[in-house]
């Protein structure tokens, strides 16, 4: 079985202009150029012509952060999966804790949303993960578990072996308090199983798995190294461009 590629990927949530992502994506060029993990910068939708940009001709790939699962229509302040395609972009974050905290975003809806990116050729990743108490209650495979069976309801086989997925726990990110490796693996390993049981081992090998929530360039090295982890979903560090090329090049 060939390695999967490890992803480096930012989230820049709601931060940064798009004259200060240009800059930002200019400098990162150089720091990503021959890299060995796949780099891609999670940006606001508004940064994203300069960034496709100004990545040309990079390894740099770009995700936006959202999307709706129609396909045009009376839905305000809302993007859809053509406009996004037609500005070349390759990956939307969907399902992120924050999305459904703050915006009501539903495991339904994040279904509707993996299978209008897959189907306008881009692909999802799709983030799950337990609050703390969930966690101290000892649900939390039962939670991811649901969380990604909903999620991938309808896919094909062929669709979940490009998707990613991100776990996040909520307890983790934005708080500086990192999931232990063990921690970590273990979650990624039961989202690998639950795709094993789902599509068969094949696909369950080609599907990468991230782990997001406080993420440094101190912590990557060792969290991607675990066997189920591919890499990470980085916030904060992904914002500054020293920490984001260590993460980068966390094998070095
Ligand atoms: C995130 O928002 O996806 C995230 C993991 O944030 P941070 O790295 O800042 O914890």
């Amino acid at each position: 079985m060939s390695k999967r590629v490890i992803m480096a990927a930012g989230n820049w949530k709601m931060n940064k202009t798009p004259k200060e992502a240009v800059e930002f994506v200019s400098q990162l060029k150089d720091i990503a150029a021959g890299a060995e993990s796949e780099v891609v910068v999670g940006v606001p939708f508004v940064c994203i012509p300069g960034v496709v940009e100004a990545a040309k001709g990079s390894n740099i790939k770009v995700a936006a952060q959202n999307v709706h699962w129609e396909a045009s229509g009376a839905y305000t302040g809302e993007v859809s999966c053509g406009m996004l395609k037609e500005l070349g972009v390759n990956y939307v974050i969907i399902g992120h804790s924050e999305r459904r905290e703050y915006f009501g975003e539903t495991n339904e809806m994040i279904n509707k949303k993996a299978k209008a990116i897959l189907e306008s050729g881009m692909i999802p990743i799709i983030c799950c993960g337990e609050t703390l108490t969930q966690r101290e209650q000892g649900v939390t495979s039962e939670h991811v578990r649901y969380q990604i069976k909903i999620a991938l309801l309808g896919l094909s086989a062929e669709e979940v072996s490009r998707i990613v997925i991100a776990y996040e726990p909520i307890w983790a990110i934005g708080t500086g308090k990192t999931a232990t490796n063990e921690q970590a693996e273990e979650v990624c390993a039961i989202i690998r199983q639950l795709i094993a049981e789902l599509y068969g081992s094949d696909v369950s090998e080609k599907t990468r798995i991230l782990y997001g929530g406080s993420v440094n360039a101190s912590n990557a090295k060792e969290l991607f190294a675990m066997p189920n982890i591919d890499g990470g979903l980085v916030g904060g560090a992904s914002l500054k461009l020293d920490a984001f090329g260590k993460i980068i090049r966390h094998y070095e």
